[in-house]
């Protein structure tokens, strides 16, 4: 089918969630995808920040292509081995000693909030309350979108779900004030991605871990975005060690094939008793096999460390560039997850980047982002930065 062809059908059978779009993807390789009509794309998106090992990486594929042969699905009615071998590998490398696997990002944190809640219920504790920031993003279902601070993907969901409370990010100050005796969890992104990738203040985290505790707080990090490599480490939270007591991933688990996973300390993991929250697909065989073989390459020494080289060198680009066009406010960001705040709305700079053959998006409507797979070299780079350079002059930003 050609571009037209696929944009029509999904006209007549798709609900428009997702709007017009320019391009029907059919075939990726490494940082590399091409269209219906076979025209190549530098992709510095990643599919979200997902497939950070590039697209169609030879050794997730052939976990994907083996574990298809063998057992794809049973539920979790039964034990799961890739599920189990894929737990112990990221607690190897995470503070995190319990995962309970989802499909998504939404999903662990609907299982963060419900393990908090439940934890507190269990041990007598009337903690229901959970402070969330402002700018904030942690899925679409009603769980996860009440935790959302966002009004714009609030509208005409309500009622939401009760019990969250709003404060600014990077405010130490306005968080203490709103830890009530009643708030049982805080629930931040270490870097706020979709809000418009936000960096807080050094020592920002380390103080709100240190009022959790102080307060007897449970403090959740949505590394949904942030995590497997993104920030130049493998968890965000090790940037400043911050350690917290839930951590929710998915976005980059599978590179690309649908998993989620929510994972805590010891202590809270009684807070879950059989019985108490379930998956049917939740670490499949095939998802968990995908998982574990991503977590494996990423693992490999020298991988995540050159990601963060790349991204340090893209920002100094960057940041040379701003230097030149007086739209550019702000250069943000920690390893590959960069966003660039304009003094105006970034959509046609995004189509003049298309058309240039390179993928990029938006965080908020004035914030222009790059989240390219972390196996990019600097040619890459240079590439990105000569199309972004010959766009804004064709712009006259
Ligand atoms: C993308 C994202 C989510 C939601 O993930 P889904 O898989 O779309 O449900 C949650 N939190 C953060 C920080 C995200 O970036």
């Amino acid at each position: 089918m050609n571009t037209q062809e696929i944009k029509t059908l999904n006209t007549e059978h798709i609900l428009n969630t997702y709007g017009d779009r320019r391009l029907a993807l059919v075939r990726g390789e490494g940082a590399r995808v091409w269209d219906a009509e076979g025209r190549e794309y530098l992709d510095f998106f990643a599919g979200i920040a997902v497939c950070n090992l590039g697209h169609c990486h030879p050794k997730v594929t052939e976990a994907i292509c083996t574990q298809a042969k063998k057992l794809v699905h049973v539920s979790n009615l039964y034990y799961i081995e890739p599920q189990v071998k894929l737990a112990e590998k990221l607690s190897r490398h995470c503070f995190a000693d319990k995962w309970f696997f989802c499909n998504g990002g939404a999903e662990a944190n609907e299982a963060a909030i419900k393990l908090a809640r439940r934890y507190w219920t269990m041990i007598g504790a009337n903690k229901p309350e959970i402070v969330v920031a402002e700018h904030s993003f942690h899925g679409r279902t009603l769980g996860a979108l009440s935790a959302t601070g966002q009004p714009k993907y609030h509208y005409g969901f309500d009622p939401l779900v009760p019990g969250f409370h709003y404060v600014p990010y990077d405010d130490l100050k306005a968080l203490d004030a709103a830890i009530t005796p009643q708030v049982g969890l805080v629930i931040l992104e270490p870097i706020q991605g979709e809000g418009g990738v936000r960096v807080p203040s050094p020592g920002y985290l380390p103080g709100v871990r240190r009022l959790c505790s102080d307060k007897n707080v449970l403090l959740a990090f949505d590394e949904v975005q942030t995590g497997l490599g993104r920030t130049g480490t493998l968890f965000a939270y090790a940037h400043e060690n911050v350690i917290p007591d839930i951590i929710t991933l998915a976005k980059g688990l599978g590179n690309g094939v649908p998993i989620g996973a929510m994972g805590c300390t010891e202590k809270l993991s009684e807070g879950f008793s059989p019985g108490a929250h379930a998956c049917t697909f939740g670490g499949n065989p095939l998802s968990a096999a995908a998982a574990l073989a991503t977590f494996e390459v990423l693992t490999e020494p020298g991988l995540v460390e050159k990601s963060a080289e790349m991204g340090a060198y893209f920002i100094r680009q960057l940041v040379d560039l701003s230097l030149e066009h007086k739209s550019i406010l702000e250069v943000r960001g920690r390893g590959l997850m960069i966003g660039i705040e304009f003094d105006r709305e970034v959509a046609p700079l995004v189509a003049a980047m298309h058309d240039a053959g390179i993928l990029c998006g938006i965080a908020g409507p004035r914030v222009l982002r790059f989240l390219p797979p972390l196996i990019i070299d600097s040619t890459a780079v240079d590439c990105v930065i000569a199309a972004l350079e010959a766009s804004l002059e064709a712009l006259q930003w």
